[in-house]
């Protein structure tokens, strides 16, 4: 990956190579449905919007963002079929952890 490519794009190809369950995960009146994708194999989590000029970025299972180191990992990767320990661990990674 080059630095003057943007975050959180797709790669089409790779992106086709999870097997994802599409649900809605919420709607707003600016941005339209939320999508949640997730890989029925590697278990993945994935959200965007219809308009792609938003972006993909990593979710966990409940939807929330990831860092977007973990997307940026994650785009750039083929589907690994199966739940990696890594991945356990980056699915925490979450990009707003409250503060205290
Ligand atoms: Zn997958």
């Amino acid at each position: 990956m080059t630095e003057s490519e943007p975050r959180g794009v797709m790669n089409q190809s790779l992106w086709n190579t999870h097997d994802f369950k599409v649900k809605m995960l919420d709607w707003s009146a600016t941005r339209g449905s939320r999508l949640g994708h997730t890989c029925r194999r590697c278990g993945r989590g994935f959200s965007r919007f219809p308009v792609l000029s938003h972006g993909v970025w990593a979710i966990d299972d409940q939807g929330r963002a990831l860092e977007s180191v973990v997307t940026d990992l994650w785009l750039s990767q083929p589907c690994p079929r199966a739940v990696g320990e890594s991945d356990k661990r980056d699915s925490k990674r979450l990009r707003d952890t409250p503060k205290i």
